[in-house]
């Protein structure tokens, strides 16, 4: 019997287009941040609908320099979730202000209500993540940081193409978030390799963000010459070097002309997956956008343990056994030994409870029909052999 090939997790979506792009930049003379940077900021501007669009080196960046923007610091609060990477809990740690922790309802997006429960004086900011690409639900985080005076960033790293209610998140009169972090990280729906972007509404805030993005400089390093056309330039504080290099904003370019093909042909292959598991109560779907657009970053399905003798680590492992890439996410973040002590703080039961029987499969637009039967006949296998 032939050995089934290794099936990647993920693989980036690059075509010719991207290679053609970055040679090009690479023969113009210009390498980092100008010209195609900024005709990729006006392009996220035109596909989102947000005012403004500020192209940054990732999306670590973008958030931890939204939160700086903001004004945000030592004895501040910020309420985010769980279920995210450790670099979102990291943005809010490295502004000097507190994290903390409010569990997710059963979508696995943070839960309002725990959100409102743990709101106090010292909160300034709401930091929803949109885990696999599923809307938040905006509308109540937004009637509580009006309530409350509060400020809100989204983590959409997982959110390119991600609507809330008809409207990419962000959208200029449908948001009342100030700020939105995408990432173009290698596995990222839309890829720069390494790359970020930050959207707001808000032109003082825009104004904000791109002094500090680069160093704290008084103009942009590509225009030295300012508006007196004579070379000056100054720093007026001690800012981040947080900007998109040219090389990495052609490939953006390209691929943003590509999105809606990619996250179209996500939710074919989702809904692939949801139709092979539908009829096997083993396992349970990922819930589908109720108020939105999923886009589909990832494909978590999870176990239900009480109908199988086999535990999610043994799962994964049978997977792996039979050449399936996989991923968990997130391992939660107070499971992290560095940030232990907000699970103290903090209790996320219901995050905990998730993340013991879920999984991500592979989800990406280069996978054929045949490759999704593949991943789900391999999880029928394991349920047939490990049902109770
Ligand atoms: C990938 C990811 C980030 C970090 O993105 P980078 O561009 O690598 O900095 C942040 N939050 C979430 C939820 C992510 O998945």
């Amino acid at each position: 019997m032939l050995e089934a090939s290794y099936l990647p997790f993920n693989l980036p979506e690059i075509g010719e287009e991207e290679i053609g792009a970055v040679v090009e930049t690479m023969r113009s003379g210009w390498l980092t941040t100008g010209a195609r940077t900024a005709a990729f900021e006006r392009d996220f501007e035109a596909y989102t609908g947000a005012r403004h669009a500020l192209a940054l080196n990732s999306c670590t960046a973008a958030l931890h320099l939204a939160l700086a923007a903001l004004g945000v610091g030592p004895g501040d609060e910020v309420i985010t979730t769980p279920l995210t990477f450790c670099s979102t809990v990291h943005a809010i740690v490295h502004t000097g202000a507190s994290p903390v922790l409010a569990d997710v309802d059963e979508t696995g997006n943070i839960d309002p209500a725990s959100v409102a429960a743990r709101i106090t004086p010292r909160t300034k900011v709401l930091l929803p993540v949109h885990l696999a690409g599923l809307p938040c639900r905006m509308e109540e985080l937004w009637e509580l940081a009006r309530r409350h005076g509060l400020r809100v960033v989204e983590d959409a790293a997982h959110a390119v193409g991600t609507y809330y209610r008809g409207r990419h998140l962000g959208a200029d009169g449908a948001s009342a978030s100030d700020a939105v972090a995408y990432s173009f990280y290698a596995t990222k729906n839309l890829t720069t390799g390494e790359g970020g972007m930050v959207t707001t509404n808000r032109p003082e805030l825009l104004a904000r963000m791109k002094a500090l993005a680069l160093h704290g400089l008084n103009r942009d390093a590509w225009n030295r010459y300012g508006e007196k056309g004579t070379w000056f330039y100054q720093v007026l504080e001690a800012g981040f070097k947080y900007n998109l290099s040219d090389l990495q904003a052609a490939i953006g370019v390209e691929q943003l002309k590509k999105i809606e093909r990619f996250t179209e042909r996500r939710r074919e292959l989702a809904e692939r997956y949801q139709r092979a598991f539908a009829g096997m109560p083993e396992v349970e779907c990922p819930p589908e956008a109720v108020d939105g657009r999923h886009a589909w970053h990832l494909y978590i399905l999870r176990l239900r343990p009480e109908r199988l003798a086999i535990g999610r680590d043994a799962f994964l492992n049978e997977l792996r056994e039979r050449r399936i890439g996989i991923s968990v996410h997130f391992i939660p973040v107070p499971l992290h030994p560095v940030y232990e002590g907000l699970g103290a703080a903090y209790p996320c039961p219901r995050a905990v409870a998730l993340y013991e029987r879920m999984f991500s499969l592979p989800l990406y637009p280069a996978m054929t029909e045949g490759q999704v039967d593949r991943v789900a006949g391999a999880v029928g296998e394991i349920v047939e052999r490990w049902r109770r």
